[in-house]
């Protein structure tokens, strides 16, 4: 297999370096529907990288199900900065709804709570607040910081313990919503979740989880709401994000898809970056000038392709 017109594959610098990786590499895909994402994080074996393969090829060769909107809210994100640089970025976005970033290791509690009432003060009375622990915190350390974070009225936290044990447990000691992300690994755990209530909420990621229909599957069997976000895509893959966001039936929270200006570069100049905290429900057209992978990295993609399609 070479890359080809149907085939492209991309490689950008990251902004803000992610997963420990510190560039988005991955493939385009054209079918008669569009252009798909195939972009597993390295790490991944063929197993798991299948999931993201149907998800590409769902967009390329069948497209999405039927919006019901045509634009869906998304949250700024806060990373571990201090209180003045994280109001400057929540009144720089035009987003009425802020992710904060908290339980970043070398910091404390109290770097938190200076971070997130910053946030609030920012954002005003009407914002919504969310926090993401990345499941750094012990349950204890879970109850002490949200009771103190919770000041300033969450909207929901996302991952702040490991494991759905200690979700469960925590959910029954604190009363801000919980949101399950790292928990949520394939198309059966947000089943696991609400059977354990271990959680209020699941995040939704489409390729991780093998495309926009399997999505709407898992958020209609598991009976929770559903935050949608990307897994860092292009925004040939963040628009299967938007699909999937404008094809729920219910869309109580802001996605977590305005993740773009993480990557240095994008494979359209039609991108899908948020105006006013909203993307707009569309595709996207790449060009082939803007993936230029050398040819160690595109035989490296198409090599992980072949090997994701013969695991499916
Ligand atoms: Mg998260």
């Amino acid at each position: 297999m070479t890359a080809s017109g149907d085939v492209l594959v991309f490689d950008f610098p990251m902004r803000v370096r992610f997963r420990g990786q510190d560039r988005r590499t991955g493939v385009l895909l054209r079918g008669a529907a569009g252009w798909g994402e195939f972009s597993p994080f390295p790490d991944y074996d063929a197993a798991t990288c299948a999931r993201w393969l149907a998800a590409a090829r769902e967009a390329a060769d069948l497209g999405w199900p039927a919006p019901l909107r045509d634009s869906v809210p998304v949250n700024t994100t806060v990373p571990a900065v201090d209180p003045d640089r994280a109001a400057e970025l929540v009144r720089g976005s035009g987003c009425s709804t802020a992710k904060v970033k908290v339980a970043e290791r070398g910091q404390s509690l109290a770097d938190d709570v200076a971070r997130v009432e910053a946030v609030r003060d920012a954002i005003g009375p009407e914002g919504k607040v969310r926090v993401d622990a990345n499941g750094a915190w012990t349950v204890d350390e879970a109850v002490t910081a949200l009771t103190a974070l919770d000041a300033f009225d969450l909207e929901y936290a996302e991952q702040p313990v490991r494991s759905l044990d200690d979700m469960a447990a925590l959910r029954r000691r604190v009363d801000v919503r919980l949101a399950a992300d790292e928990s949520v690994r394939t198309a059966d755990d947000p089943l696991r979740i609400a059977g354990l209530h271990a959680a209020d909420i699941v995040v939704l990621k489409v390729q991780p989880l093998g495309g926009v229909r399997r999505c709407l599957e898992v958020a209609e069997s598991c009976g929770l709401p559903v935050v949608v976000s990307s897994a860092v895509e292009t925004s040939v893959g963040l628009a299967a994000g938007v699909a999937l966001a404008a094809a729920l039936p219910e869309l109580p929270f802001a996605c977590g898809l305005g993740t773009l200006p993480l990557i240095d570069g994008d494979v359209s100049d039609d991108s899908l970056v948020p105006v006013d905290g909203a993307l707009p429900v569309r595709r996207v057209e790449p060009r082939a000038d803007r993936c230029t992978a050398d040819p160690a990295t595109t035989v490296e993609w198409l090599d992980r392709m072949e090997a994701a399609d013969r695991a499916a």
